[in-house]
């Protein structure tokens, strides 16, 4: 078997499983019960959240845990723009973005948000011109992605900091770090709300994370108690959220020397890869190593993708969420090619990817696209 979609989900670490299980079974008692055994669990939160928050570069009180990234996009977009329309409804995302935060925005159009997406460079960052030109005074919010799902193309968040300083500080810059957290060094300073998800660096599924800047605020999207904040209701899961913080600080303790290995398993497979000509690959070189989106010119991507998982080989054509067959609104972005853009397939590795797995990938995929 030969595994390269850990953009879409990545093996539970076993250290990471280790203390999920600890935690499960040493603390029985919900953190929020005002009894001795509540109090234990609520005193373990704690720790991990000042170990989170350590790990991160923000405040303990900035941290609000959820399901995933999909609700921490959700309640970053729709509980903050909720609460600051009164400054305006005017909102500015990308066509690279997650569907939690596009289907997000598209949820704001539909109440009377003014949604305004913002030009890609050929190199698949923002372009910055057109970014100066499309903030207004009643901008609220600019929505988009530290690494984007399906090209791994970065962002300049530094630089739309300082444009907004300059002239819009009320308007709240939300960033989509899913791809970014445990990969690449994500700039905190710079952010009001961040957003990401344990199962993409060998965390569990169903926990996430939105980090929200305590000057911020938002309407909450789930009622029903607040138990570690007023934010998001619902009783905190102790051994997820404590699994999610063994996770990150192997990730974030070990993030450089995983990205250099990344970084030369990538310049191998772009090299061997150019050795195909109906292959053109889209990511752009200074974007994340760990994603490398790649065109097939006149064959379909799906039936590579199938004729590769007969052999064991595990690719996507777009991220986990996009399956149907549409063309990549990224891919496009970048190229304006509907071709290209329907003829994707996205190849992410992991520290965990060999050499050797690489090398065999090569030659399985030259088989693969001999045989159409
Ligand atoms: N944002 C990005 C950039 C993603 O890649 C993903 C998942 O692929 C998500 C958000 C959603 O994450 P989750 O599946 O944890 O809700």
């Amino acid at each position: 078997m030969l595994y390269l979609d850990y953009a879409a989900n990545t093996p539970v670490d076993p250290k990471v499983l280790e203390s999920f299980t600890k935690l499960s079974t040493e603390y029985i008692a919900n953190p929020n019960a005002a009894h001795t055994l509540g109090k234990a669990a609520k005193d373990k939160l704690d720790d991990y959240t000042a170990e989170i928050a350590l790990l991160l570069e923000v405040k303990p009180s900035e941290i609000i845990y959820t399901s995933g990234a999909t609700e921490s996009n959700n309640l970053a977009i729709i509980g903050a723009c909720h609460y600051y329309k009164r400054y305006g409804k005017h909102i500015i995302t990308t066509y690279l973005e997650h569907s939690s935060v596009s289907s997000t925005a598209t949820s704001l159009h539909n109440e009377g948000y003014e949604i305004e997406f913002v030009d890609i460079l050929p190199n698949g960052e923002i372009d910055l011109e057109h970014l100066k030109s499309l903030l207004r005074s009643d901008t609220i919010m600019i929505a988009l992605s530290e690494v984007d799902s399906e090209l791994g193309a970065r962002q300049p968040i530094s630089k739309i900091r300082e444009l907004l300083d300059s002239k819009y500080p009320h308007c709240l810059l939300h960033v989509d770090a899913t791809q970014a957290i445990g990969k690449v060094k994500v700039p905190m300073e710079h952010v009001d709300l961040l957003t990401f998800s344990a199962h993409k660096f060998y965390g569990l599924n169903g926990c996430g994370v939105l980090i929200k800047k305590d000057k911020v605020m938002l309407e909450p999207i789930i009622h029903g108690g607040t138990s570690t904040t007023a934010f998001r209701s619902g009783t905190p899961t102790l051994a997820l959220i404590g699994s999610l913080g063994e996770a990150l600080k192997l990730a974030e303790t070990t993030r450089e020397t995983r990205y250099e290995y990344v970084s030369r398993l990538n310049d191998h497979l772009r090299k061997g890869l150019g050795a195909y000509k109906n292959v053109i690959i889209n990511s752009p070189l200074e974007g994340s190593p760990y994603i490398l989106n790649l065109s097939i010119i006149g064959i379909k991507a799906r039936e590579v993708q199938e004729r590769l998982a007969e052999r064991e080989i595990y690719v996507a054509t777009k991220s986990a969420c996009c399956t149907l067959n549409s063309p990549s609104r990224p891919v496009y972005a970048i190229t304006k090619d509907r071709k290209m853009a329907l003829s994707t397939l996205r190849i992410s590795l992991s520290h965990l990817t060999t050499e050797e797995e690489v090398k065999a990938f090569l030659v399985q995929l030259g088989q693969v696209l001999a045989s159409f």
